[in-house]
């Protein structure tokens, strides 16, 4: 299924005609549209520039509804797409109240691990709690010239899941530390101590146990965010991508190619600390 997301998201025009029918048939035909089978079977012949322009229109919304599975709605207004979400996880976590179908004891291999988070000489015992954001972020996404913007705290990115993305720095503005870690679950997400807004600052691991290599997300600037493989296969580290803690290359999704953020194991695991592009916003 991924390929037919990358074409219609890269616009590829040519492909489109033939693409949409498909995408539309076989994810969305249940939802509404009697009439994807006759593009189905026409397509060749009806290729137009109007057609092409409609389907292009109407298949970015499906496509990223169906992307970001965990969002509660998705919308397409002019060049961006708005994902709102209530930020729950769809893994088990031991920071779901225990009375959750998705609470689960940890169950990760850091013998050091704790619900418990003490911050600011104080401790807390937070449980994960829904939240409501909104988030819009480009659709073509451009690279920022001249000075770049800065990520800050809170939410800078969407993983596909529904849950929210943090850059690497704890309220203090500091590189999150290992002792800050041992308060992550085996998915590498936690919630805040005063609202309990689940995030990941790493690899959303979730999302990557099938592949190693799978989109994971989007930061707010509409660049995508990829597992610590490259599309070879090679494991990358920090040391390999630029300073913004990405490339550009072609992807499952992007065949054409296109700049995108890769996790590694090593800080600053998501984002170097600026976004390449420009960064759409996010309100709460
Ligand atoms: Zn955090
Ligand atoms: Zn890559």
């Amino acid at each position: 299924m991924k390929p037919l997301y990358t074409m219609k998201l890269t616009m590829n025009f040519l492909a489109m005609s033939t693409l949409c029918s498909l995408i539309m048939f076989s994810s969305c035909g249940d939802e509404d549209d009697p009439v994807v089978s006759n593009d189905t079977e026409t397509t060749e012949d009806t290729t137009t520039e109007d057609t092409t322009t409609e389907d292009t229109t109407t298949d970015d919304a499906l496509d990223f509804a169906t992307l970001f599975y965990g969002a509660e709605r998705v919308t397409i207004v002019g060049n961006f797409v708005e994902i709102n979400t209530l930020d729950l996880p769809d893994h088990t976590s031991p920071f779901y109240p225990e009375s959750d179908p998705l609470y689960a004891a940890y169950a990760g291999d850091n013998a050091d691990f704790s619900t418990v988070i003490t911050a600011g000489g104080q401790t807390f015992d937070p449980e994960i709690a829904e939240q409501n954001y909104t988030l819009k972020i480009p659709i073509n996404p451009a690279v920022k010239s001249g000075s770049k913007s800065s990520t800050s705290g809170g939410a800078i990115g969407v993983a596909l899941n529904g849950v929210i993305i943090y850059n690497q720095y704890n309220g203090a503005n500091e590189l999150l530390d290992d002792l800050e870690f041992n308060n992550t679950d085996e998915y590498n997400g936690h919630p805040t101590p005063n609202t309990g807004g689940y995030h990941y600052h790493k690899e959303p691991l979730w999302l990557t146990s099938s592949d190693k290599s799978a989109l994971v997300g989007y930061l707010l600037d509409g660049f995508p965010i990829y597992g610590p493989e490259d599309e070879s296969g090679n494991t990358l580290a920090t040391a390999d991508l630029d300073e913004y803690h990405g490339h550009t290359s072609a992807t499952a999704e992007y065949p054409d190619g296109i700049y995108h953020y890769h996790c590694t194991d090593d800080a600053p695991w998501i984002n170097g600390g600026e976004y390449y592009g420009t960064p759409g916003t996010v309100t709460q």
